[in-house]
């Protein structure tokens, strides 16, 4: 019997699960790669900022995987809606849910309900023009930003706020959110962390990248940074970063129009405003075992925008055993939730980690399946099962050749120097793939 395995998600981790399984199975197997939208790759295309095209360069990768043999890419195919998890593990002989974190941590304090406050999912969903985000409106007229968080997705949205438009035009930032960020009035972006600098989540490469900005310039108070001897403590990586704030902090205030405000020690305890956000209310902190405890000393960061970078949550599946504290789902440090279901990728080790953290992810989740079963199939319906139980419902699903249909259309509309204008619109894409 062939070997067939349901991947869902095709981001990163679903595609290095199907890589792994390609070598194991050497394309004896049927591997379909499921995605809620009519498009591959994931956080690659919807995550990953526009102005970091190096990164994107994977998807070629990933390309030769969804044109290996005995894989397919099925799109538009939502999970819950146009199939159940029971009905996928009738037909297929394990299913790994590759689903990734697409859900904001809340952030839990008054008035984090406000107009104006968003989480992190939605504003890097809206300049990447993701479909469930691209209508958004963003309001921009405001002279300050507080984005909240130390890692580098707050880099990434300062950074976006920052850049001219010049520098975005050769970015693939979406057409809407260009135009937007055309006549931005923010001029003062406040990375708002609880901690310190020794603390920070952000990397060498991002924390630079910030000192290269045409119109911005960013901003540590030396007090906040720790005597110089501390960082031979740090690991090489945040060392380097630590170095960088350390030449914001001794670079002398330019004239450039933007600012970005490092503001260590914060910790973001309202949003007030009328009707709307217009001021950040924030805690002084100090460190006690390495916890950010409030002093009460409170201060306003006047912004209409505010972003929380703080972390994600995987969804729900009504039946998977969920880890509700950490956010995803249960299983094993394998990915094995029980034999034939399984996660792979920030759905199983949540939110952390580069693109290529996700590869080992994949073969251990391979390995596991093996394990369970042997590697031979149990002799469900498979893709064929899929495809007839997706036709009886009327659901139009869209394959890789669709998606090359796709592309080229975004390559033929991009902007001069861009690499692609994104549709953003499901209706958009299946019109267009007729
Ligand atoms: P992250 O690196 O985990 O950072 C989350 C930040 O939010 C931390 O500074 C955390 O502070 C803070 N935080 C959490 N809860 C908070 C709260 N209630 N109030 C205030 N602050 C809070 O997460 P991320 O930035 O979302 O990034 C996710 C992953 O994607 C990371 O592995 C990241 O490196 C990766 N990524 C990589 C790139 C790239 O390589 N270019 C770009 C974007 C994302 P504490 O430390 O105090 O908890």
């Amino acid at each position: 019997m062939t070997f067939s395995i349901a991947i869902i998600g095709a981001g990163p981790a679903g595609y290095y699960t199907a890589e792994a399984a390609l070598k194991h199975w050497g394309g004896a197997a049927h591997v379909d790669i499921i995605d809620r939208l009519p498009t591959p790759y994931g956080l690659i295309r919807a995550g990953v900022a526009p102005d970091h095209q190096s990164i994107k360069a994977v998807t070629k990768r990933y390309e030769a995987t969804s044109l290996g043999e005995g894989v397919r890419f099925v799109g538009n195919v939502n999970l819950g809606a146009d199939v159940s998890i029971d009905e996928l593990l009738g037909l297929y002989d394990a299913v790994v849910l590759s689903v990734g974190a697409p859900h904001d941590k809340p952030l839990g304090i008054p008035g984090d309900d406000l107009p104006g406050v968003w989480g992190s999912a939605a504003f890097v969903g809206w300049y990447n023009g993701h479909p469930d985000f691209a209508g958004l409106d963003i309001d921009l007229s405001h002279h300050g930003a507080a984005i909240i968080g130390n890692g580098n997705v707050a880099i990434d949205c300062a950074r976006i706020l920052a850049k001219t438009p010049a520098e975005l035009a050769i970015s693939d930032i979406a057409g809407h959110a260009h135009h937007q960020l055309e006549g931005s009035g923010v001029r003062d972006v406040h990375i708002v962390g609880r901690r310190g600098p020794h603390q920070a989540s952000f990397t060498t490469k991002e924390m630079g990248e910030l000192g290269h900005l045409e119109r911005a310039q960013p901003l540590v108070r030396a007090p906040d940074l720790p005597p110089l001897e501390a960082d031979a403590a740090l690991d090489p990586g945040l060392r380097k970063t630590v170095t960088h704030l350390r030449s914001f902090a001794a670079t002398p205030r330019g004239d450039k129009p933007i600012t970005i405000h490092f503001e260590f020690f914060r910790r973001p305890v309202a949003v007030e405003g009328n009707g709307k956000a217009e001021r950040l209310i924030v805690e002084t902190t100090r460190l006690e075992d390495g916890v950010a405890v409030g002093t009460g000393e409170l201060h306003a960061i006047p912004c209409g925008l505010v972003i929380a970078c703080i972390g994600y949550r995987t969804a729900t599946i009504a039946g998977v055993p969920y880890d509700t504290g950490r956010g995803r789902f249960a299983s094993d440090d394998t990915g094995r939730i029980f034999p034939g279901l399984y996660a792979s990728g920030w759905a199983r080790r949540g939110p952390s980690g580069t693109i290529g953290t996700n590869r080992p992810d994949g073969f251990s989740v391979v390995d596991a399946i093996v394990a369970d079963t042997g590697g031979a199939g149990k002799g469900g319906a498979g893709p064929a099962g899929l495809d007839a139980l997706l036709e009886g419902r009327g659901v139009r699903v869209t394959h890789f050749a669709h998606w090359q249909g796709i592309d080229a259309a975004e390559v033929a509309r991009a902007r001069p120097g861009a690499p692609r204008e994104k549709i953003v619109s499901v209706a958009e894409m299946l019109g267009l793939i007729g």
